[in-house]
């Protein structure tokens, strides 16, 4: 009996982290926020000093990098340890978020990251949110869900949470930023975003938190 799995996939600031953080709260099951892999590999990258086009170099990186993702209050609010460092807050930045879908675009990364993600599938189940957790790396999930929203409101929600963690946050910028990783993010040649043919597609424009939540758990339910 394979060990369920419930993907959330979809563009930065669709609400996927929110979302699957509440989610994997609700059940009791583990959590893997797969963009913060990308992210902590930008980040390790540039503590380094490894160029983000250096694809040997960030091979090696992904494959030894020093992490640990500790659940914090029912799993809402990881901590995330880098070398024995907390990051959780310095690659949450939209630069980390850049260079992330920078090393992201390299085969040999994503590769290099697969059996790390894997490793997060255990007992009495997993919430996993990226760009390809359907697609790719939980091809066999119980439920894919795939979370939308229009690029203006996704800026919008980033542009709030940025504010509330008391960091500098600049509208436009933000909605140029989203716009060009969605480009990236969607036309790469490996594990581009799109949603996985069996994958629900679900836009949260406008609806609330709670109301995707629910929707996801009906989904959830019916699959029980
Ligand atoms: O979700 P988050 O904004 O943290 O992701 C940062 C970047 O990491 C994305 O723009 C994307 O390029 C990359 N990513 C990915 N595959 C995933 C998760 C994130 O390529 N499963």
């Amino acid at each position: 009996q394979a060990i369920p799995v419930i993907t959330i996939d979809g563009p930065g600031g669709s609400g996927k982290g929110t979302i699957a953080g509440l989610l994997a709260a609700k059940l009791g099951w583990n959590l893997l926020d797969s963009g913060a892999l990308y992210r902590l590999l930008a980040f390790a990258a540039q503590n380094h000093g490894v160029d983000l086009t250096n694809e040997e170099s960030l091979k090696t990186l992904a494959a030894h990098l020093d992490v640990q993702f500790l659940a914090d209050s029912g799993n809402r609010e990881q901590r995330i340890i880098l070398e024995g460092e907390e990051v959780t807050r310095a690659i949450r930045t939209e630069s980390m978020g850049t260079g992330a879908s920078q090393v992201a675009s390299i085969p040999v990364v994503r590769e290099a990251l697969l059996q790390r993600q894997h490793a997060f599938r255990e007992a009495p189940g997993l919430v996993a949110d990226g760009r390809d957790m359907g697609t790719v790396v939980f091809t066999d999930a119980d439920l894919k869900i795939f979370l939308t929203a229009s690029p203006h409101i996704r800026a919008e929600r980033r542009h709030k949470q940025l504010l509330e963690k008391g960091e500098a946050a600049n509208l436009a910028s933000l909605l140029d930023e989203i716009l060009a990783r969605d480009e990236r993010d969607m036309s790469r040649s490996v594990a581009p975003l799109r949603p996985a043919d069996d994958a629900i597609v679900l836009d949260s424009t406008s609806l609330s938190i709670e109301e995707v939540l629910e929707k996801v758990l009906t989904e959830a339910r019916k699959r029980d």
